[in-house]
């Protein structure tokens, strides 16, 4: 774990202290709808235990990255997107507009998705 050893956002949202729309969850993983849906299907993963990023879930659990992706398509199965496809980002730090800073996937889908990477219109 890293970072400060207040609860973030998604610890409140996994103890249930915060309500949430829950699609999936398991011993280690947690997902949910995103608040600011950014397409027809658009739900978090969360790791139970936190890491402040991808790169520091990948050097510090492996297996609990590993994790996080098996829930990634777990809820694509069962948003009907299999077939069809979905993207799977992780924003890091301030360019990519991490907010909260407890590692997240955003699962992506359920039309076609517009291309991504281009910098913020004014
Ligand atoms: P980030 O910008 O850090 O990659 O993603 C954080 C995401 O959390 C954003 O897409 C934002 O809409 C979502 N979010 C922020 N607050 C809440 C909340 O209270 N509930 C839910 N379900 N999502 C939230």
């Amino acid at each position: 774990m890293s970072g400060s050893e207040a609860e973030t956002l998604f610890e409140r949202i996994i103890g249930g202290e915060i309500p949430a729309d829950v699609v999936y969850q398991d011993e280690t993983t947690f997902a949910f709808r995103d608040i600011r849906a950014q397409a027809r299907v658009h739900v978090l993963v969360v790791p139970r235990k936190r890491y402040r990023n991808v790169a520091e879930l990948a050097a510090g659990d492996p297996q609990l990255l590993s994790d996080v992706i098996a829930t990634a398509r777990k809820v694509a199965e069962l948003e009907g997107i299999l077939e069809s496809g979905y993207r799977v980002v992780f924003n890091t730090d301030e360019d990519a507009g991490q907010t909260v800073f407890h590692v997240h996937a955003h699962v992506l889908g359920g039309e076609p998705l517009g291309l991504f990477g281009a910098p913020e219109q004014d």
